[in-house]
């Protein structure tokens, strides 16, 4: 720390990200939820034929193309869209200006939320998931606090049903409720659909996971007219040009490629299966999941050994070295070729430490 940091942000912790290693070829990546699949062959023609000329001038600060793109998808008008410098972003524009009576989020969700919370200085209510890690809606009754729900929710993979965000909408309709979609698209049910019919209702997404873009940073959220222009003011007050003029033509793109979007997650969502299966032959317990990554816990084996030994082995999963998660690890959803690989390599630990 030097001697002009400022007062207030002595105390920030900052968020930690997955091993992120510089050279990708030795390692089989299941580690921080990235797509395994190129992006569309869209983005490929886009950055082949790109006139670099344009990159001399600023980016589009409305976004237009890429809004007006989004906006057919999620059949919402364009005022009710904003897109970010990945969904982070929007997270961070949202606990700075959204959470007037303090934030509330379950004790096992996504690792930014505190972070955010932090480094904002943001009262927070954190609320208990249930024994089985879901959450139970009765446990925000009464609180004023802005909801934070990722859904499905990380680290678990677990979906909440649209009926039960209805009911919690319903609950108290001003108090807002942030739903994060970031891995809505492997399975799960979107609340965009609900937006028309809630003002108290922030949906955020993101193209890093599903659209297979985690290097172009693009997120977006849906809500109310006066929730965007909320939003809207917040980033034109930091950073107006917060997408790359690539970026937003890359999400373009990709957004046009509807087949291949599609293509990519059924391969997502039968891997899933696939490893849950073989993983469960072998005595392990694994959390139902909607998401591109399965919560697991080995039999046979610490959790924290498990992740170490694959480590040691090429193989990078993530584990979360915490009291409630600490007899887990996470495991991204590779190619059908990475779950054979990481089938092998649990098979051979498994073998090594007697079991
Ligand atoms: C990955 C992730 C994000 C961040 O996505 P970016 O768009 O890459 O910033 C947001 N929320 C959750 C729950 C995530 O897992």
């Amino acid at each position: 720390m030097s001697r002009f940091l400022s007062e207030n942000l002595i105390n920030i912790k900052p968020y930690e990200p997955g091993e992120q290693p510089r050279s990708s070829e030795k390692w089989i990546k299941l580690n921080t939820n990235e797509s395994p699949f190129s992006p569309s062959k869209n983005v490929k023609n886009l950055i082949n034929n790109y006139d670099y000329s344009k990159l001399r001038l600023y980016p589009d600060p409305s976004c237009y193309s890429l809004i007006s793109k989004l906006s057919d998808e999620f059949k919402v008008n364009k005022s009710q869209i904003i897109v970010g410098n990945g969904s982070d972003e929007i997270l961070a524009f949202s606990f700075m200006g959204l959470c007037k009576n303090g934030a509330a989020f379950s004790d096992l969700t996504y690792g930014f939320y505190p972070v955010f919370s932090n480094l904002f200085n943001i009262k927070t209510k954190i609320v208990e998931l249930n024994n089985s890690f879901e959450i139970d809606i009765n446990d925000y009754k009464g609180l004023k606090e802005t909801i934070i729900i990722a859904n499905p929710n990380a680290p678990t993979g677990i979906e909440l049903s649209v009926k039960c965000i209805k009911k919690l909408l319903e609950s108290d309709k001003d108090r807002l409720v942030i739903i994060d979609e970031a891995y809505v698209d492997f399975g799960a049910e979107s609340s965009i659909k609900l937006v028309k019919e809630y003002d108290n209702l922030l949906v955020i997404g993101t193209f890093s996971k599903s659209r297979n873009l985690a290097g172009a940073r693009i997120g977006y959220a849906v809500a109310s007219e006066e929730i965007i222009a909320d939003l809207n003011a917040i980033k034109f007050s930091f950073n107006p040009y917060n997408l790359s003029s690539l970026s937003i033509d890359i999400g373009v793109e990709a957004l046009c490629d509807k087949e291949y979007f599609k293509s990519c997650i059924e391969q997502i969502v039968s891997n899933r299966e696939y490893l849950t299966n073989k993983l469960e032959d072998l005595g392990f317990e694994i959390v139902k999941s909607k998401a591109n990554f399965i919560f697991v816990r080995p039999l046979g084996i610490a959790g924290k050994k498990y992740y170490e030994r694959l480590k040691e082995k090429g193989v990078l999963v993530r584990y979360f070295d915490k009291t409630r998660t600490k007899d887990y690890v996470r495991i991204t959803i590779g190619t059908i070729k990475d779950c054979d690989i990481l089938i092998e390599m649990t098979k051979e630990i498994l073998s090594e430490v007697g079991r």
